[in-house]
């Protein structure tokens, strides 16, 4: 059956580096048997320009009947201005939410051509893969009550509540072991059950959820220690599954133990597989236009889709090992870039990867 796939390349170099992600999804097609259509609709700063809001319904209607999104960037200077309901990145905000994308994955891959753009030492890095799973629609950032109040001395407080819910952690539980049971097998869940009711509930749930997965080994980390560890020895981890505020200040500092956000894709994913893939980088305004963006994360970005959304492992590989090949030829964009090595822009690298698939 074909598969659809909504594409909203966005702002800046949103349009630059989907365009050649697309080059990537034509050759699958064209190439590799892969059935697919594409249909392409506007989202961010450059909706709001056409349509006058940063998500217009009919972007909304695209990407709920797709099985997948594929998403450059969104954002910019020139919106910074506008009402907070109208920028761009309520576009990206609206999308999680309307189309349930609850489960958040962030890979840190560094691979072993580029370890020296690590701020780590190459042998604690090199061939570095980890997947972090974060809950990405509730906790501290959406609990109630919230707010900044006045106590009867006079002075203001400001409060939030951290809430999880059992079938919130067990969907998310899943969605980690799951995955897991394509990679090591392994994961390793970050709470602060040692202080907070709510992870201790967290751990709770995460035990039992492993009796599903007999193939999965499940270990608990406090928070603190996994920011830790993270940067001691990071090839320890495989999975990490963690709630919305940990998850969003560990997989930063993941993503930074490999230096290149330029290389780093994601995906957001709802209870059917159904997902929004996405570079972790925003829309880079200070190169947008320039054609100098890496296309990586964005191309790394389709191999997930194919990977979680498609089911084609087989394509997903070949995807990866391309972008493996260009590595070994030595090229590289401006971010990414070492003396001696073949300096490229965003065109070249993608026909480059292209020109890898077979
Ligand atoms: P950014 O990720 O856009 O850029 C940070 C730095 O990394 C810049 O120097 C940029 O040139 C560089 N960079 C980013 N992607 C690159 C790539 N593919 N190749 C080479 N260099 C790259 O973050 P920022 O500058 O803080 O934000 C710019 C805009 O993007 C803002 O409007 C922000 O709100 C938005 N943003 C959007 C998303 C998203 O759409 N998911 C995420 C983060 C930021």
């Amino acid at each position: 059956m074909t598969k659809k796939i909504a594409v909203l390349p966005g702002d800046g170099i949103g349009t630059e580096i989907v365009a050649e992600a697309v080059k990537v999804l034509e050759a699958l097609r064209r190439d590799f048997g892969l059935n697919i259509e594409m249909e392409q609709a506007l989202v961010g700063g450059a909706a709001y320009d056409a349509a006058g809001h940063p998500l217009p319904e009919q972007t909304l209607a695209l990407a709920k009947a797709a099985d997948a999104v594929l998403l450059g960037a969104v954002g910019g200077y020139k919106w910074e201005s506008l009402d907070i309901a109208l920028r761009p990145e309520k576009g990206l905000l609206g999308l999680r939410s309307e189309l349930g994308l609850f489960s958040n994955l962030r890979p840190a891959i560094l691979y072993p051509q580029l370890a020296n753009a690590s701020t780590l030492k190459p042998e604690v890095v090199s061939g570095l893969d980890i997947m972090i799973v974060r809950e990405l629609t509730g906790d501290i950032y959406f609990g109630k009550p919230r707010g900044i109040r006045v106590l009867e001395n006079g002075e203001r407080e400001g409060f939030n509540t951290m809430v999880y819910c059992e079938s919130e952690i067990e969907r998310i539980g899943r969605s980690a072991f799951d995955i897991a049971m394509r990679r090591d097998k392994r994961v390793c869940s970050v709470d602060k059950a040692n202080v907070l009711e709510c992870t201790e509930l967290w751990r709770e749930v995460m035990t039992r959820v492993a009796r599903d997965y007999p193939e999965v080994t499940l270990s608990h980390m406090y928070v603190d220690n996994a920011a830790m560890q993270l940067v001691r020895a990071p090839k320890q981890f495989d999975v990490m599954v963690t709630g919305n505020m940990f998850g969003d200040i560990l997989s930063d500092c993941a993503a930074m133990l490999t230096g290149s956000i330029g290389m780093l894709p994601s995906a957001s994913l709802d209870a059917f597989g159904k997902g929004m893939y996405e570079p972790i980088h925003g829309s880079a305004p200070d190169i947008a236009g320039k054609g100098i963006a890496n296309p990586v994360a964005t191309i790394l970005s389709v191999a997930m889709m194919l990977r979680y959304s498609l089911n084609q492992l087989e394509l997903a590989e070949r995807v990866e090992s391309a972008v493996n090949k260009v590595l070994d030829q030595g090229l590289r964009t401006a971010d990414i870039y070492t003396p001696g090595m073949h300096k490229t822009g965003t065109a070249e690298m993608g026909d480059a990867v292209v020109n890898a698939l077979r």
